[in-house]
């Protein structure tokens, strides 16, 4: 256990902070309920404000990423079936990555605009723009989570500033101990937290 808080506290103390105008970004979690057949995300349009987003436009990036219809009713957004808080997060998480935060230097002021049509993604911070990706419908719905105490093959893409290896998989940062960059591993996770994950050696490295 203590060694789990040390790693956490390590990895969190490597974390991008995230600023905007001095204050932590800090996107309301989705609240659900089932009515039904249905879905109600009872905060939508809070998590719209808080995105600076039109609400069509995160509405629209839902319904499309969950293959599913709806519709706004005041401040609630309504989804013809049955979807977890957990689905939802991360389909938010992944509509701030895309259409939220500027990829130079992660903060998320910034605004939507077409440039030859285009929509682009233009950061009032530091001035940066990019285009705005065409996304695969439901390519995240369908990601791969982790599971404690699963085994799995992962290449060690990177090193940490305490030494520990740190691979990649889908959403998760996965620290492990004992392993170099390049290294193809056997790993067992052995906590996650959000999208950090902790795992040890399982097998032995690859040559
Ligand atoms: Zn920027």
């Amino acid at each position: 256990m203590n060694d789990y808080l040390e790693n956490l506290d390590r990895a969190l103390s490597k974390l991008p902070e995230i600023k905007g105008s001095g204050e932590r970004f800090v996107v309301p979690e989705p609240r659900l309920l089932t009515e039904g057949k249905t879905t109600v995300l009872e905060n939508f349009a809070a998590i719209a404000d808080r995105l600076n987003r039109e609400p069509e436009h995160l509405f629209k990036f839902l319904l499309k990423e969950l293959g599913t219809a709806g519709k706004l009713e005041g401040s609630r957004a309504i989804f013809h079936g049955r979807f977890t808080s957990g689905v939802v997060a991360e389909l938010i998480d992944a509509y701030i990555k895309e259409y939220v935060t500027c990829s130079e230097c992660g903060r998320p002021d910034t605004h939507l605009i077409k440039v030859d049509r285009i929509l682009t993604l233009r950061c009032d911070a530091c001035g940066a723009h990019r285009p705005v990706a065409k996304r695969q419908a439901a390519v995240i719905v369908k990601a791969e989570a982790l599971t404690e105490g699963e085994i799995y093959e992962v290449r060690i893409d990177a090193v940490g500033s305490k030494g520990d290896g740190i691979a990649k998989k889908d959403k998760y940062t996965i620290y492990v101990p004992g392993t170099s960059k390049g290294d193809t591993v056997k790993i067992k996770i052995k906590k996650i937290a959000g999208n950090l994950a902790f795992a040890e050696i399982a097998a032995e490295k690859k040559a």
